[in-house]
């Protein structure tokens, strides 16, 4: 009972801020986007994701993660046993990049606050940032991914105190066997980050069959 208080509480100010953010001409992708692509999952999430920016699919069905990579996600989510309803997810962009060309740093600037006040509302103990855009974002450093993966930060964002969790992007794993496997290693520890045990899914999922995601283009600044 006291948790459905707490999530209605979260939801209202976030669906409201959703309301705001889905007319933002902020930058020049308001013009090529479908629709803005702003954030999925529990609005009290112990656990946010933070992509890059939505793709094909994102953009059409106005849902982050959906295509290949958010399959691989799901897939890691379910290897530690939870489910994409269990966190939030966002994107540190929320509109489609044409052709899913890497962010620029005035469209990163423009839509930053919309992700800092995603944060402030949620207030989750743990962000999880997937692949460079976002860990340089939201670490405020110029570190790479393939430098600081699978090492937490202690860092002030939205005005709380998370714990930062680099990992690969999805996207890349899905090309990359060894980058799977040490995201799959890193994910492990996410558990031990929030203060939880895992109960182990009934058989292993099978992350190596899943097929590339049909892109025009694979985002190159992933790794
Ligand atoms: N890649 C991202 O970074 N975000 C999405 O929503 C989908 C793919």
């Amino acid at each position: 009972m006291a948790e459905a208080v707490a999530a209605a509480e979260v939801e209202l100010p976030l669906v409201a801020f959703a309301d705001a953010v889905a007319g933002c001409t902020r930058c020049a992708l308001a013009k090529s986007r479908t629709q803005v692509v702003f954030g999925a999952g529990a609005p009290d999430a112990d656990l946010m994701f933070v992509g890059e920016a939505p793709g094909f699919h994102e953009d059409k069905q106005g849902v982050p993660f959906v295509g290949a990579a958010g399959q691989l996600l799901g897939k890691l989510l379910g290897g530690i046993g939870l489910r994409r309803e269990d966190v939030y997810i966002a994107n540190v962009l929320k509109c489609r990049p044409p052709g899913n060309r890497d962010p620029q740093p005035e469209e990163i600037e423009a839509c930053e606050g919309h992700l800092f006040r995603q944060i402030e509302l949620i207030r989750p103990k743990v962000v999880a940032t997937l692949g460079n855009f976002a860990t340089k974002l939201l670490s405020g450093k110029p570190l790479g991914i393939t430098r600081v993966h699978g090492q937490k930060q202690e860092v002030v964002l939205g005005g709380s105190r998370v714990v930062l969790y680099p990992l690969f992007h999805p996207a890349a794993a899905l090309y990359t066997p060894r980058m799977l496997e040490v995201l799959q290693s890193d994910f492990a520890r996410l558990p031990e980050l929030l203060g939880r045990t895992v109960v182990p899914p009934p058989e292993p999922a099978p992350l190596l069959a899943l097929a590339p995601e049909p892109v025009e283009q694979v985002q190159l600044g992933l790794f």
